[in-house]
């Protein structure tokens, strides 16, 4: 479960390296220029983290070797931040939100990655919340070598996520939005969530986008497939909608019309698992919450 993955190694044509952890197919990001490298979201074990450095360190080296300077973690849910501090002297930027939880949060995040800790057999007692260098609570542009990288904040899978845009590979680094296999993970507010995909459809369209590489499982690696899969949540959002509105129109009680829209969207295919059905719910009650008066 350990053993991570290098789904894509970096080359001189294409500088970025993707990790893919054993765990939630978590994946991280690399990215290079010069003598200088960017990681995003370092991973869940010590051994994904050593796996990126690696990568982005030594492939495709033209001079002396390079090291991690940018540390971005893209929003404050446990798998994301783990490994903030696995790389000294690198600076770590972190969306305004996240940085500024509060303590009762804060609290509650280091919780749900201590228990995961547990499950995974990870010895981390000392682990501390991420102390940002950068906080950004709109664009902001870092450089790597030569090349310009952009931090988006793009609230909706939480009110802290953002996004990390890198122009000069056209790709962009989506963190917990657009996750295949999987469905619209909101853990905020559904109108937000659904802002976030406006916001990503007509960024890629706009930029010529032709990769998108979610925090989990699989990348889109052409415009059609990204736009696929943000009208695949799209869809998705407005089957859950007009499952509560019906539902709310006949009058039934929250819990019947939370039951069914999520049959409803159930009925879509996938995602019977019991993971699948919890994330069902609670898109559900979030739905519902912003559709009651
Ligand atoms: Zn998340």
């Amino acid at each position: 479960m350990k053993t991570p993955t290098l789904v894509h190694a970096g080359t001189r044509q294409e500088p970025w390296v993707v990790v893919r952890s054993g765990f939630w197919g978590f994946q991280s990001f690399g990215f290079f220029d010069g003598e200088e490298a960017l990681v995003v979201d370092p991973g869940i074990f010590a051994e994904d983290m050593a796996l990126l450095e690696t990568a982005v360190c030594t492939r495709a080296t033209t001079g002396g070797p390079r090291r991690v300077r940018h540390v971005v973690v893209t929003h404050a849910h446990h798998d994301h931040l783990r490994g903030w501090n696995s790389y000294p002297g690198a600076e770590v930027s972190l969306p305004r939100t996240a940085a500024e939880k509060s303590p009762a949060a804060r609290e509650r995040i280091l919780a749900a990655k201590a228990a995961i800790d547990t499950r995974l057999e990870i010895d981390d007692p000392e682990f501390a919340y991420p102390v940002a260098d950068r906080v950004f609570e709109s664009e902001c542009a870092l450089t790597v070598g030569h090349q310009e990288v952009v931090l988006i904040p793009l609230p909706g899978h939480s009110n802290c996520c953002s996004v990390v845009w890198f122009p000069s590979i056209s790709t962009l680094y989506s963190a917990d939005y657009l996750v295949t296999p999987g469905l619209p993970y909101c853990r905020w507010e559904i109108g937000a969530f659904r802002q976030a995909l406006d916001w990503l459809g007509a960024f890629c369209r706009r930029e010529r986008v032709q990769r998108v590489w979610p925090s989990h499982y699989v990348g889109h690696t052409s415009p059609l497939a990204i736009q696929t899969a943000i009208a695949k949540d799209r869809t998705y959002l407005e089957v859950l909608e007009q499952a509560c509105q019906t539902g709310l129109r006949r009058e039934l009680k929250d819990a019947a019309v939370v039951e069914a829209a999520e049959r409803a969207v159930l009925a879509l295919g996938g995602h019977h698992d019991r993971a699948g059905r919890l994330q069902h719910h609670d898109n559900a009650k979030r739905m519902l919450a912003c559709l009651k008066p």
